[in-house]
C-alpha cells in the first residue's frame, strides 16, 4: 500500500489465525471496516486494472458479501478481460480497468 494510501485507509494490520505474516490490511471501506489480504488487491486491482483504493476496496467487499472468492474471482474476470479485449472471443467482457 503507498504513503497516500495507507495515510487515507489504513486502520491495522491483520491475519489468518495463527499466521505470523499478518499480510491482511484492515481498511476503510465505504461501509465501515474491511480486512483486505494482498491476494485479493493483487487479484481484483492489479489483474482487472482497478487501481482506485476505494473501488478496490468497496469491490472486495461486495464480493466477500456475495460469498465469492475475491482471487478466484479477480482472477476469472482477468481471463474474461483477455478473452474479450485481446482475443475477441467473448463479447460484452469487462474492459481492463473498467
Ligand atoms: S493470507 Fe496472509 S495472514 Fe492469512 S495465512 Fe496467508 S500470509 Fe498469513
Amino acid at each position: 500500500m503507498g504513503e497516500g494510501a495507507k495515510a487515507r485507509y489504513f486502520i491495522k494490520h491483520g491475519a489468518c489465525l495463527y499466521c505470523p505474516v499478518a499480510c491482511h490490511k484492515v481498511v476503510r471501506s465505504s461501509n465501515g471496516e474491511y480486512d483486505l489480504e494482498y491476494e485479493t488487491t493483487m487479484a481484483l486491482g492489479g489483474l482487472t486494472g482497478v487501481h482506485d483504493p476505494q473501488r478496490l476496496i468497496d469491490l472486495a467487499e461486495l464480493a466477500d458479501r456475495l460469498g465469492f472468492d475475491t482471487i478466484s474471482l479477480g482472477n476469472t474476470i482477468a481471463f474474461l478481460i483477455y478473452l474479450g479485449g485481446e482475443k475477441g472471443i467473448v463479447k460484452g467482457a469487462p474492459r481492463w480497468g473498467g
